[in-house]
């Protein structure tokens, strides 16, 4: 007898009708119109069944501190950097982890169960590296965390900066990181790619760099990062982050950067809600959107994420773990308003998402991991625009999570008691 049976559910590729048979945690059988004897059995009313949401963006040691010690006035990257300075001789590590799994929990009912955060390692106690590791701990039974070892204040800009991220790597954190346009010179950025690189490379780790993080036109360091990919054969192991200058960049560098970066096999993370609202800060008017170029890197052939960045913290003081609310705003900021550019957008948050991060056994097939979240909505187009209520949330063949379906009762004059969901009828 199956351990779960799904039945009449539709899924993001648009077959429907479709039976999803769940045994010892994986997913057995994908078929139409199945029925089989289960031990639950779960009818998902020809509604959406998608596989779990992945960040592949996130900063965990700074979420849910808004506020502390004090809030962003400006609302730029710099200052948000600053701030995060001020807070950091405040933090315990209690606070954190205790901040942290707040987040997770936020996390899980929305369906969110894979998690790329980026952790600081400018700090030589490394306290924040430990309470993460404590995190992934906790939270192992029901989210996959994945930990960045990120120079915040520069690898080479901070004093014991190298031995810092190193250490930070031998206690168990997973991918490296950096941050070359916060070095002092573009030479020392193009210095600190390579040599991130080139450990990733010996550790047989993966990387991910926050990557031109501004409207400079001239932050080129995703060529360096797509070059030293290629150089020490990391293809498909590297990811930039961010890459918001280009957008400001010359079209004639682009049309040679794009073809770079998709034959170096290098994956690129926009965070549309933190982009929109940490650049163009310069500007008067026009104001530049500040995200990176979505559409065209898709179409080069460049495997294209989109991440949440910050939830509650000193960069950004909204959000809710949401990956639905990152896809709307990422196809409005990237004018991906086809159909097929709506679906782009949601498997930024999914599929193209869990493979930035090698997550192993991830989508609705035979084999994979029974990790799947019932939307209240009928097709991805319609998950984004609702940002759907996730009915149910299961990993591994496990409910972990309900909410009940978004219905307003309408009692308008002249009518007979009636409800609205907003989804116009089929
Ligand atoms: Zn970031």
């Amino acid at each position: 007898m199956l351990n779960l049976l799904v039945t009449n559910a539709t899924l993001p590729d648009g077959r429907t009708g479709m039976s999803i048979a769940v045994q010892d945690g994986l997913i057995a059988e994908v078929t139409e119109g199945l029925d089989a004897p289960a031990h639950e059995k779960l009818d998902a009313e020809g509604l959406l069944l998608a596989p779990h949401f992945v960040d592949p963006h996130f900063h965990m040691d700074a979420t849910l501190s808004y506020g502390l010690p004090r809030v962003n006035e400006s609302g730029t990257l710099l200052e948000g950097i600053a701030l995060w300075g001020e807070l950091k001789p405040l933090l315990t590590a209690d606070a954190l982890i205790e901040r942290a799994l707040a987040y997770c929990d936020w996390a899980v009912a929305k369906g969110l169960l894979a998690i790329r955060t980026h952790v600081d390692t400018s700090d030589a106690s490394l306290l924040a590296v430990d309470a993460l590791l404590e995190v992934k701990r906790q939270v192992a039974p029901y989210i996959d965390l994945q930990l960045v070892a990120f120079p915040q204040d520069g690898v080479l800009r901070s004093q014991g900066g190298v031995e810092n991220l190193t250490r930070a790597l031998d206690k168990g954190v997973d991918v490296v990181g950096g941050i070359p346009h916060f070095e002092r010179t573009m030479a020392d950025g193009a210095a600190s790619v390579k040599l991130l690189c080139e450990l990733a490379a010996e550790r047989g780790k993966l990387v991910d760099m926050h990557c031109d993080e501004s409207d400079d036109p001239l932050s080129r360091h995703i060529e360096t990062l797509a070059f030293e990919a290629q150089r020490l054969g990391l293809q498909g192991r590297v990811t930039g982050s961010h890459c918001t200058s280009m957008h400001s960049m010359d079209n004639y560098y682009v049309s040679k950067l794009l073809p770079l970066i998709a034959q170096s096999g290098v994956a690129v993370i926009a965070n549309p809600l933190i982009n929109i609202t940490l650049q163009g800060r310069h500007d008067t008017y026009p104001k530049r959107r500040g995200m990176t170029r979505v559409p065209e890197l898709v179409a080069a052939g460049v495997n294209v994420a989109f991440g949440h960045d910050c939830v509650m913290d000193p960069w950004y003081g909204m959000g809710s773990g949401d990956m639905l609310e990152v896809a709307h705003m990422g196809l409005h900021v990237a004018q991906m308003t086809s159909q097929a550019g709506i679906r782009q957008c949601f498997e930024a948050v999914t599929t193209n998402a869990a493979r930035v991060m090698h997550l192993e056994r991830y989508g609705i097939e035979p084999g994979c991991d029974a990790s799947f979240v019932l939307l209240q909505a009928r097709d991805p187009v319609e998950a984004i625009r609702l940002r759907a209520t996730r009915l149910k949330v299961f990993r591994k063949g496990q409910l972990l999570a309900e909410t009940p379906a978004a219905t307003a009762a309408l009692h308008l004059p002249g009518r007979a008691p009636s409800s609205s969901w907003m989804i116009p009828k089929a």
